[in-house]
């Protein structure tokens, strides 16, 4: 049994953590297991002390009253995170948590929510939901397979990276064909369902980058993903 240990963080599962979410952390636990690391989860909530040497970070959807309880200590942890990410540490943050690593995700009532600004994206919240199966392609992935179920509608600045081309689904906005946004090795997106357990090669990228920036080299196992294929093909396959 080898001696790595990736150290996975899951920032605030109390207050952002929904459709499944949770399902992305242990998806990411497992692999790094079969590929023969060793793995210790990590929480973060508000008023916790930041754990030290994160490799890994995972933070999930939420409430429009969520992304509020957990937006003051998100701002408190920003000039960290914003460091971390510089220094390559990968992260993979879903709806809520991707609006707010954006500048702000402002209501319906005109309410502002201020975010880290990691994302040159701006959301605003609009009067219909954005809800139901979503696939998009992406250069690095190729198709990408999830579900989405969001008000918020977030607009991509000139800095932005888009994580995907929508082809079935709203994505960002419901208007531009873009889907999530990509900066460093962070990854924002709104694909709940959970994310990673019907997309293996993001969890992997996300894995290669972590263990590559700890110890230098990654080598992947062979994993047998026969069953996360047909959940792909099954999600792709049904209407929204
Ligand atoms: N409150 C946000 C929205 O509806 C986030 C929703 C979510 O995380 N699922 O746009």
């Amino acid at each position: 049994m080898t001696e790595k240990t990736i150290r996975l963080l899951q920032l605030y599962p109390r207050d952002m953590n929904i459709y499944g979410d949770w399902g992305n952390t242990l998806t990411l636990k497992r692999r790094l297991e079969w590929h023969g690391y060793q793995v210790e989860l990590l929480e973060h909530n508000p008023g916790d002390q930041f754990p030290p040497d994160v490799d890994l970070i995972v933070g999930g959807g939420g409430q429009d009253s969520g992304q509020d309880v957990i937006q003051a200590d998100l701002l408190n942890q920003g000039p960290k995170l914003l460091a971390l990410a510089k220094s390559g540490v990968p992260m993979l943050m879903i709806c809520g948590m991707y609006q707010l690593f954006g500048k702000f995700f402002r209501t319906r009532e005109g309410h502002t929510i201020n975010g880290i600004g990691l994302f040159d994206i701006e959301t605003y919240g609009g009067s219909e939901r954005m809800i139901g199966n979503i696939v998009t392609k992406s250069n690095l992935f190729g198709d990408i397979i999830g579900y989405e179920n969001h008000s918020g509608r977030t607009m991509l600045g000139k800095a932005a990276q888009p994580f995907g081309t929508v082809y079935r689904g709203a994505g960002n906005n419901g208007k531009d064909a873009t889907e999530g946004a990509v900066c460093h090795n962070v990854i924002g997106t709104y694909l709940h369902g959970s994310l990673l357990p019907k997309n293996p090669a993001v969890a992997d990228w996300l894995i290669e980058k972590a263990t590559t920036r700890k110890f230098g080299e990654f080598t992947a196992t062979v994993v047998d993903d026969r069953f996360a294929s047909e959940a792909r093909r099954i999600a792709a396959s049904r209407p929204r």
